[in-house]
């Protein structure tokens, strides 16, 4: 268990490493395109960054926890797929190879050998971990959990649009609603028997800025049944701003109207748009928000996972928007509902994310 945790920690770390290094080393990885279409496609490589990133971290995620865990080899599920079809016709599929020379062969058939040799020296670098003496303490007296019930949704790189424009956007409230801060790595452990959502692990690769301006990120993890969490860093944010007296409810930019007329036109609410899913569950966790409300099919069980552990972790939940029964009902992870393609992974009813009880009361009777 705690070498689990561990490890999931850990390749975290290695995954915003990846996710900086890309996105960051203009000199290195300016060459890679970030939209493939016309006559901007790219000529020298044959993948954009974007793709690049989301899949290699994907694929980080499969490959070291298959290696240590064999038995959840075939249960570690992402929306990327990981095979390509080259201008050539060839189809090459991005996997980390049991050794450093396996990955840069693998990655030599996509990016010239100078950039493939970067990227898997971080690939295969073990990093040290944020788990703290004290949380390791914590964790060692957890029960024993059955890898053989496990199951893994990894969203390498959630709200990849702000990892494209790469723009710092200015934030209120503490929040930002348009900037590469909204990207994150999110990694959901569930019971494949109940479904049930275990472990969380959140990573921000794009926090803040050092004095020298590089980018360092943090990490978040909750162990749902037994309400554990840890962070890398003490860097849970504060609220601040001018209007404390309405709850912030955040809401993704195509939510429906009424609903957004409901909520701001109440005395207890306002609603603020923000980007990305992960991000949005994170700014709950963190407090810089009380909910977050989606009342369409639009987030996946790979976005939801981990930081719903998390939420139950902290004391909150994430349930369906549409309510079913007393208690509202339940978000589980492993089955899939209606839908072609990666659509049947959708939280089909929506969602609410909370820390506090009353927030629910709250939100519904302005809502319903
Ligand atoms: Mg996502």
């Amino acid at each position: 268990m705690e070498s689990f945790l561990e490890l999931l920690l850990s390749l975290t770390e290695r995954s915003g490493v990846i996710a900086r290094l890309i996105r960051g080393d203009k000199d290195l990885f300016g060459s890679l395109v970030e939209e493939k279409s016309g006559k901007a496609k790219n000529q020298r490589f044959e993948v954009d960054f974007k793709t690049l990133s989301d899949t290699l971290i994907q694929e980080l995620f499969k490959h070291f926890i298959g290696e240590k865990f064999p038995q959840l080899k075939g249960f570690i599920f992402g929306e990327e797929t990981n095979t390509f079809t080259l201008s050539n016709g060839e189809n090459v599929t991005i996997e980390i190879g049991p050794t450093p020379v396996d990955t840069a062969h693998m990655l030599s058939r996509l990016l010239d050998p100078k950039l493939a040799g970067v990227l898997v020296e971080t690939i295969h670098k073990e990093m040290k971990t944020c788990l703290k003496e004290e949380d390791r303490e914590k964790v060692k007296l957890l029960k024993y959990l059955d890898e053989r019930q496990l199951g893994v949704w990894i969203d390498p790189l959630d709200s990849t649009n702000e990892y494209v424009r790469g723009v710092t956007g200015s934030s209120s409230d503490g929040l930002y609603s348009q900037s590469i801060h909204c990207v994150t790595t999110l990694v959901g452990v569930f019971d494949r028997i109940t479904g049930k959502p275990l472990i969380g692990v959140i990573n921000q690769p794009f926090h803040s800025t050092d004095s020298e301006g590089v980018w360092c990120g943090w990490s978040l993890w909750g162990i749902s049944e037994e309400g554990l969490i840890g962070m890398s860093s003490p860097l849970i944010p504060v609220r601040k701003g001018d209007n404390l007296s309405k709850k912030i409810c955040l809401v993704s930019s195509s939510e429906d109207s009424h609903l957004l007329d409901k909520l701001n036109a109440s005395t207890e609410w306002r609603t603020i748009n923000v980007s990305g899913c992960g991000y949005k569950l994170l700014s709950v966790i963190t407090g810089l928000a009380d909910a977050y409300v989606l009342s369409k099919d639009s987030s996946f069980k790979w976005d939801t996972c981990g930081p719903h552990a998390i939420l139950l972790a902290m004391g909150g939940n994430l349930e369906p928007f549409v309510r079913q029964g007393e208690g509202g009902g339940e978000v589980l992870y492993h089955c899939c509902g209606e839908g072609e393609g990666s659509k049947c992974w959708a939280n089909k009813d929506g969602i609410i994310a909370y820390l506090s009880k009353d927030v629910v009361s709250s939100l519904l009777s302005v809502i319903d």
